[in-house]
């Protein structure tokens, strides 16, 4: 088992420039709604240098906010909550926080909030309904800030050394209050200090390897930070630091040329660039040209490839050939391949043939060909579900020099066949490098003796 160093190793400490987030609302915590206050919350923190160490979520309960409120203030010197200042029963939010701020005292009526509420439903000519009264009401230590885009102001105070934000829970609404009257008035916790991030993704390696590979970059008490995520089957490294501007963005980009150098050749990209991308960019300056033959990725391949503007440059096209009498009439594999004995439409002589045709047909320098069994059924013992082979067509003088390379994915027959796609893309890319040496890639699995049935 690699020893991978993560958590047990005490945060910096550094609460003066952390921040947290409390959602409020049943709806939240039954599920019903998705929080997306509190990622944009935090990404928003961190652009101001601010890091967020604690999400919490609460239902509409007075007691759970005040506690809440108090736990959270007591670590980070900013605390954003969202949601539950509507008008009605269930919007508990002044309530708890009136409880945590100004203990055993009433609310208070806000002359100002008053006059606004009177204004926003004189111009919509609808009298003020009573159950809006309670938006007009503010625990008596904290001021409200006006809210434009509805009817519920939000609530400035302060507990210990911890700034403290109430906004309402639209996004609609919560967004602009954040941007107009929160923000700024945080411009000073973030004096001279900025947070840079940067982010490489990798394709091919598992998440165990790539993080060995970084070995004590990854330890948790170093300035810049380095965490490693894995989603889509891509593994990304996130580098993070904060310090003064020049100095942290030297840092970040050292430091992120090191992880790239660390994950070669798997790792293709910064940020949100796609292997897609990456590809048309080499293609592109080689003034190459390549072209598709896919089976059970169904066109998913050709589609990554068309996401991205201006790949007509080097994208000739491709085709989708699910069946075996389509295999053979557009890309010329014999029948004698599907027959009874022969190695079948998921084997090493399909994708090769597939690949060769496809540059045949097409003209293009290269081409990447997929067949393989996407699942849920159609697996044997000999090529279970997940059973992909990949040919890469490229030039070869006279002949097209192709390789062949066998997966076993594992997933579901989405991932099997996005694994697939993004394994293609990447051989091509270490093709199109020049990456000599036989790189191993996450899933392949020894092409034996092609024995007989698919
Ligand atoms: P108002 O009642 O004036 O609309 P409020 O502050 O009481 O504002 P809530 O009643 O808590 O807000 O939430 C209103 C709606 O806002 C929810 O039904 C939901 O659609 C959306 N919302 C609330 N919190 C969040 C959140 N954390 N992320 C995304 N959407 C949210
Ligand atoms: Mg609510």
């Amino acid at each position: 088992m690699p020893v991978v160093p993560l958590l047990h190793i005490p945060h910096p400490p550094q609460s003066l420039m952390n921040a947290a987030i409390l959602s409020i609302g049943d709806e939240l915590t039954l599920g019903q709604c998705v929080d997306t206050n509190a990622s944009w919350l935090a990404a928003e923190f961190a652009a101001t240098g601010l890091i967020t160490i604690e999400h919490r979520t609460v239902a509409d309960d007075r007691e759970a906010i005040a506690r809440a409120v108090r736990e959270l203030a007591s670590g980070v010197s900013v605390l954003v909550l969202t949601g539950g200042l509507g008008p009605t029963e269930d919007d508990l939010t002044r309530f708890g926080l009136a409880d945590a701020l100004d203990p055993g005292s009433e609310l208070v009526v806000d002359p100002e909030a008053v006059a606004q509420l009177a204004r926003w439903f004189d111009k919509r000519s609808q009298p003020m309904p009573r159950s809006n009264d309670v938006q007009t009401r503010r625990p008596p230590s904290t001021r409200m800030i006006p809210n434009p885009h509805g009817t519920a102001p939000g609530l400035a105070g302060q507990l210990d050394q911890c700034r403290i934000f109430a906004l309402p829970g639209p996004p609609r609404e919560m967004m602009p209050m954040f941007r107009n009257h929160v923000r700024p008035a945080l411009a000073d916790l973030g004096k001279g200090v900025t947070l840079i991030t940067e982010k490489i993704n990798s394709f091919g390696v598992g998440e165990s390897l790539a993080a060995e590979r970084l070995g004590e970059l990854l330890a948790r008490d170093r300035e810049t930070m380095v965490g490693i995520t894995a989603g889509g089957s891509i593994v990304t490294a996130r580098v993070r630091f904060r310090g003064a501007g020049d100095q942290a963005r030297d840092e970040v980009q050292r430091v992120a040329r090191r992880i790239e150098d660390l994950w070669k050749p798997y790792a293709f990209g910064r940020g949100e660039e796609t292997l897609s991308e990456v590809i048309g960019t080499l293609l592109r300056d080689r003034g190459k040209t390549f072209a598709t033959a896919e089976s059970c990725t169904g066109g998913w391949l050709g589609k990554l490839i068309v996401d991205v503007p201006g790949a007509s440059d080097y994208y000739r096209g491709g085709w989708v050939t699910y069946t075996n009498e389509m295999k053979s009439a557009c890309l010329g594999l014999s029948s004698e391949l599907f027959d009874e004995g022969g190695p079948g439409a998921v084997s090493e002589m399909a994708a090769r043939t597939m690949a060769e045709g496809a540059i045949r047909q097409s003209g293009a320098a290269y081409s990447l060909a997929i067949t393989g069994i996407a699942g849920p059924d159609g697996g044997t013992s000999n090529k279970p579900v997940g059973t992909v082979y990949i040919g890469l067509g490229r030039p070869g003088g006279e002949q097209i020099n192709t390789v062949v390379r066998r997966f076993e994915f594992s997933g579901d027959r989405l991932a099997v066949r996005h694994r697939s796609a993004l394994t293609a893309l990447q051989m091509l890319r270490f093709e199109l490098l020049g990456v000599t040496e036989r790189v191993s890639m996450l899933w392949e699995t020894p092409i034996m003796t092609e024995t007989p049935g698919s």
